[in-house]
């Protein structure tokens, strides 16, 4: 029997679990002769009840299990506690908040039968959300996709059936400075989109601020390409070009009409333009160097509080409870 893994992040999504997990066994539950299921929360640090909520369902069940990090680590962190803690034949992972409809489940089920490796959701619409999220999104993803050399796919988001062999993948990429959905596409594999659309959250409130956004693009980008290198390599010398012709333009000028010595605020708009375009590339040069700096301290990931499952894992001995 194949196992599958349902893996859920889980921040502040107390009123969220039960409605969840309602949702998620409807449509397991057909399928549970073929598939050995198994539900794990991985709670990031929540400040409301969680963690107690998931403790009374695992108490209830017996395919529910439970990550507890030590503090809120970020999406992109706690989906990684989830890829490994699996060692299941798929991994499925889902939003808390029943943005992602269950019901997708089996027919990306279906999709990993016919041997896709990725089966990822895309958005149709976006309900709930304001114009300006749609439009910064878009916006990212557009420049994304023209400074990366590996493809993106916008619109596709977290919710995917991920086959053991990309699992296995992403288990070894150990960068703490995750973009996930970068990831993804960088380690490749047999992928195929479906359509779905999304709901508006079931409870609560979206964990992100426009602050967090812009830092995950920023993420994104510096993480996936290091193309703004080469852009303000590029700038660099078309600016000293255009100096060069102008300066040829100047002498030729005044050898052949003598100079005056207007032309004063010229140059301190060129000297403010060029002073601003050098404190970009010094920062995107730190934004680089910063990335560096993190990931050479090869920290953990993340730590965990507490684990509970019922399934013993193979290896790691802090899954042994
Ligand atoms: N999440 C998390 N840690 C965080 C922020 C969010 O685990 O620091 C989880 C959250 O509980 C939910 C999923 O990530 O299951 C998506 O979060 P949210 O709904 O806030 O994002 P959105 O749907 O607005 O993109
Ligand atoms: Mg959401």
């Amino acid at each position: 029997m194949k196992s599958i893994l349902i893996s859920v992040p889980a921040y502040n999504e107390e009123p969220n679990i039960y409605p969840l997990y309602k949702s998620l066994l409807k449509v397991i539950d057909p399928l549970k002769e073929k598939y050995r299921f198994e539900i794990l929360f991985i709670n990031d640090g929540s400040s409301d009840n969680t963690v107690d909520t998931v403790k009374q369902l695992i108490n209830e069940t017996d395919i529910v299990s439970l990550i507890d990090l030590s503090r809120n680590y970020g999406k992109e962190i706690a989906m990684a506690a989830g890829f490994d803690y699996s060692d299941h034949d798929a991994v499925i992972t889902i939003d808390a908040d029943l943005q992602h409809p269950p019901t997708l489940i089996p027919e990306m089920i279906n999709l990993w039968e016919l041997g896709y490796e990725d089966v990822y959701a895309k958005r149709k619409k976006r309900h709930g959300e304001s114009t300006f999220k749609k439009f910064t999104s878009k916006l990212f993803y557009k420049v994304l996709q023209h400074v990366s050399d590996t493809p993106v796919n916008a619109d596709a988001g977290d919710f995917r059936l991920l086959d053991k062999k990309v699992v296995s993948a992403l288990q070894l990429l150990r960068e703490s400075q995750r973009y996930t959905k970068g990831l993804y596409n960088w380690v490749g594999f047999k992928k195929v989109a479906i359509e779905f659309d999304a709901a508006e959250r079931l409870f609560g409130e979206t964990k992100w601020s426009f602050k967090s956004l812009f830092r995950l693009a920023m993420e994104g980008i510096t993480s996936y390409t290091t193309a703004p290198l080469k852009i303000s390599m590029y700038f660099g010398f078309v600016a000293s070009l255009v100096a060069f012709i102008y300066m040829i333009y100047v002498l030729i000028k005044t050898l052949a009409f003598g100079s005056d010595t207007s032309g004063f605020p010229t140059i301190i708009i060129v000297m403010l333009f060029l002073g601003g375009c050098q404190l970009i590339s010094i920062g995107i040069l730190g934004e680089y160097l910063g990335r560096i700096f993190t990931e050479t301290k090869n920290r953990p990931l993340y730590f965990k509080e507490e684990v509970i499952s019922k399934t013993v894992k193979k290896d790691d001995a802090s899954y042994k409870n």
